[in-house]
């Protein structure tokens, strides 16, 4: 069942459409991201589904009911921020208390339920800690807890790990993962890290000037991007555009100094200009056995990432490709000559060139 479902909706602020046409639908139970560059319109479609911003049109529903219109506190959804407003002056036992003491909960039903939510983001023990004697990851844990503990069927979150440093970050997000998991509660994340969003999600959207570029799982996107935008965000790749042309049962891309091959299935469906994405790891430096593509090269850059390295090299005409390789031998050095080879089914063509 879609929890949340957004039809054709748009957000004019002045003359400036901030989000144009998006469509969406976001299963029960799942954790979808928003995953996009700064200034896509990420914060302004969560603020929507919110209740902080009302659609300029279309049509949002949540668990089947239209809801442009209802007031924010008429919803059930809930919604964490980078920059979390905890109560300094209150303790943590009060801080996720709060709106069930504005509701007027029983006493005993607040206390269960309170506790409760402690065991779920780790902090039983911490009840009676003031917010400010917390680290940063504790605190957010804090505001997760206080936005989970009326039971919203949606919970938003705005890169609520923004603020942290990447170790914690790392840690968090195990930690927000198995809490959507033991709650069963739709997680719709906001985020402009892709690993981010690769790591965390069931399914994503990924956006760019306000339009939704492609929705899938995180394998889906990498391995068949529908855009080449949605293939350079996520991850690295190489984008070789050309005129496709079929020959002796063969399909075949040029673009400079670089010719591929490519398997039947992925070749585009009738000759004109494509677009394909080589993704760096796909690449082989000097092949033991003849692949169906080859290229000299020439290394001019080397990044050692540790488990791999990652190479920029330069080909006949003075384009870079990225290769990526593990990093089980000392790396190249910088000026070494190299033959590159990859498979027929290595480089994927993509259905949209959209940029
Ligand atoms: P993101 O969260 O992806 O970084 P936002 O949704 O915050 O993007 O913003 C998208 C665009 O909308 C930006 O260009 C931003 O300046 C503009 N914007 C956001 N809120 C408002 C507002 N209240 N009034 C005018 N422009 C806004
Ligand atoms: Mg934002």
């Amino acid at each position: 069942m879609a929890d949340v479902v957004l039809k054709a909706v748009e957000k004019v602020f002045g003359s400036e459409r901030v989000v144009k046409s998006i469509d969406l639908s976001v299963n029960q139970g799942e954790f979808f991201s928003l995953l996009g560059p700064s200034g896509c319109g990420k914060t302004t479609t969560l603020r929507m589904i919110a209740g902080l911003e009302t659609p300029t049109s279309g049509d949002l529903l949540i668990r089947g009911e239209r809801m442009n219109d209802v007031p924010i506190n008429r919803r059930p959804t809930n919604l964490v921020f980078q920059k979390l407003a905890l109560f300094p002056h209150l303790d943590v036992f009060d801080n996720i208390a709060f709106g069930l003491k504005l509701k007027g909960l029983p006493r005993p039903e607040i206390a269960r339920r309170v506790d409760d939510m402690l065991d779920v983001v780790s902090l039983a023990g911490f009840e009676r800690r003031r917010v400010t004697e917390l680290s940063g990851g504790q605190q957010q844990r804090v505001a997760i807890a206080r936005a989970l503990v009326n039971a919203p069927a949606v919970l938003l979150l705005d890169e609520p790990l923004g603020a942290l440093d990447l170790k914690l970050q790392l840690r968090l997000q195990r930690e927000l993962k198995r809490i959507q998991r033991s709650t069963g509660t739709t997680f719709i994340y906001v985020t402009h890290n892709q690993a981010e969003a690769l790591t965390l999600s069931d399914r994503l959207a990924v956006m760019n000037e306000g339009r939704v570029e492609q929705i899938g799982s995180p394998a889906d996107m990498y391995l068949h991007s529908a855009t080449s935008f949605v293939a350079s965000f996520i991850g690295r790749t190489n984008l070789i555009a050309g005129e496709a042309t079929f020959a002796g049962g063969e399909a075949r891309v040029t673009d400079g100094a670089l010719s591929v091959v490519l398997d039947d299935a992925d070749a585009p469906a009738d000759n004109g200009r494509t677009v394909l994405s080589l993704r760096p790891e796909r690449i082989v430096i000097a092949p033991k056995t003849p692949m169906a593509n080859g290229i000299d090269a020439t290394v001019a850059e080397v990044e050692f990432l540790g488990a791999t390295v990652l190479y920029r090299m330069r080909i006949a005409d003075g384009r870079i490709l990225f290769v990526q390789a593990l990093a089980d031998t000392p790396p190249l050095a910088e000026g070494t000559a190299v033959r590159l080879g990859w498979g027929k089914d290595a480089a994927v063509s993509i259905r949209s060139t959209t940029v």
